[in-house]
């Protein structure tokens, strides 16, 4: 059974990310939202020392460290590993500034999508290094099985030819993990993912994005053209007709979904806990004793928002201990990353439009949160492209049969 309350051995990573939220990423917080594109170099202090944190442990305390963990029949036992250590880590580093943790050394997407689907020599060969990940085009954003981007055996090499958009922390990054297909006539059997050096000729960076929110992280566009990688960066099997095939690509939402959820449960709390110091100052204490009815409509609102809020925590919870437990999560991942998408942004803007003035203004940070929300509803699956998948699998129907 799941057990609500953050495990005791997880209190400590919990509590030194909360540090690290408060005293590194609160202060510069608004620095690298207003200089878009400079890169934070504070984080390369603290990404070493997360690294240090996370040596030799299963607790993991950023994005870097999630793999599905084999439970023998997957029923018995019940263990909270990295997918939940991670998920506690994110949400209080993302308290401090969402956009930090994206941009933080070594806690790319693409470090989770390796360390959910690489075999042990790949995770020998790649582990420590930052890796983003590619998989959106200008044809293909939610419907990921429509990509274009082509790999062909060469001899010992895959040669790459495509266009990759939106790809955070593709400028920063070492690694960047591209999506591409075997053989497009076989479709989504045929998409596997492969790791490309960064500085690998054929991989040429187009442009930087200019964003809403989420400033401090960078998001790229690329061109790969006749991108030589070794056969050895292709992540898993190259078996197309292996059932896993893009089964396994997807399988990295499992684990990741549950994380972008975790932002977002943080961007959310961070909102509500400065929305409800912004009321105090202004008289009004939210009363858990009271009836709805009797409070005043500011506090009713709160109220609501934070019960969205907690659904929101449980679910992410939920699918993160599924994950490490063994047990298929795939609904759960897309109903934490759904719940949680929308209910950030609601919050974000809910305690925006609390706050008046002192909401909207620049002097406090309620309105740089409201527009860090917008994304965590977006990638990963936007809000739409959950629900679908939710309704899949309530109704039992196939992709093909729900659309
Ligand atoms: C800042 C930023 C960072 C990103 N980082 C990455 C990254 O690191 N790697 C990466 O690969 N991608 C990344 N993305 C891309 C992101 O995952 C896509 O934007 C997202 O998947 C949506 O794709 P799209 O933009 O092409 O929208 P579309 O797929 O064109 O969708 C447009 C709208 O239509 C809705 N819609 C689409 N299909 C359906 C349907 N069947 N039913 C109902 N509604 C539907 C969508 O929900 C959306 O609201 C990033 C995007 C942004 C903005």
């Amino acid at each position: 059974m799941i057990n609500l309350e953050i495990p005791k051995k997880f209190k400590p990573l919990a509590t030194q990310a909360n540090q690290v939220a408060t005293e590194v990423f609160r202060p510069i917080s608004r620095r690298y939202d207003e200089a878009e594109h400079s890169y934070p170099k504070e984080l390369d202090m603290l990404a070493s020392l997360i690294d240090g944190m996370n040596e030799g442990s299963d607790n993991a305390a950023g994005a870097g460290g999630v793999r599905r963990e084999s439970n023998g029949d997957g029923d018995s036992g019940n263990r909270n590993g990295s997918n939940l250590s991670t998920v506690l880590g994110i949400v209080e580093l993302c308290w401090g500034d969402v956009g930090l943790l994206l941009t933080m050394p070594r806690q790319g997407l693409g470090n989770s999508a390796i360390a959910s689907v690489a075999t042990e020599e790949q995770l020998e060969r790649y582990g420590g290094r930052w890796a983003a990940m590619a998989i959106t085009e200008p044809e293909a954003g939610s419907d990921s099985a429509a990509i274009r981007t082509t790999a062909k055996l060469d001899g010992e090499e895959y040669v790459l030819n495509g266009e990759k958009i939106f790809v955070t922390s593709g400028d920063r990054a070492d690694l960047i993990v591209v999506w591409a297909s075997l053989d497009p006539s076989k479709g989504r059997a045929a998409i596997k993912s492969f790791i490309v050096e960064r500085d690998n000729p054929g991989l040429k960076l187009d442009r930087l994005e200019h964003k809403l929110g989420i400033r401090a992280s960078d998001t790229a566009n690329f061109t790969l053209q006749d991108c030589r990688v070794p056969k050895e960066a292709l992540l898993g099997s190259s078996e197309v007709e292996d059932k896993q095939g893009f089964g396994g690509a997807m399988q990295t939402f499992d684990n990741t979904r549950p994380l972008v959820a975790a932002m977002a449960v943080g961007v959310a709390r961070a909102s509500l806990e400065r929305a409800r110091e912004l009321l105090a100052e202004a008289g009004l204490e939210i009363e858990y004793a009271l009836p709805a009815l009797s409070q005043p409509a500011a506090v009713c609102r709160y109220l609501e928002m934070e019960a969205d809020y907690e659904a929101a925590r449980l679910l992410t919870l939920q699918a993160a201990w599924m994950a490490d437990n063994g047990k298929p999560n795939s609904l759960q991942a897309s109903m934490a990353k759904a719940k949680a998408g929308r209910t950030c942004v609601e919050v974000a803007l809910g305690c925006v439009e609390l706050c008046g003035a002192a909401g909207y203004g620049e002097d406090e940070l309620l309105e740089k949160w409201a527009r860090d929300a917008k994304i965590l509803d977006i990638f990963e699956g936007t809000q739409q492209i959950q629900l679908l998948i939710v309704a899949r699998q309530l109704l039992g129907k196939s992709s093909a049969e729900l659309r």
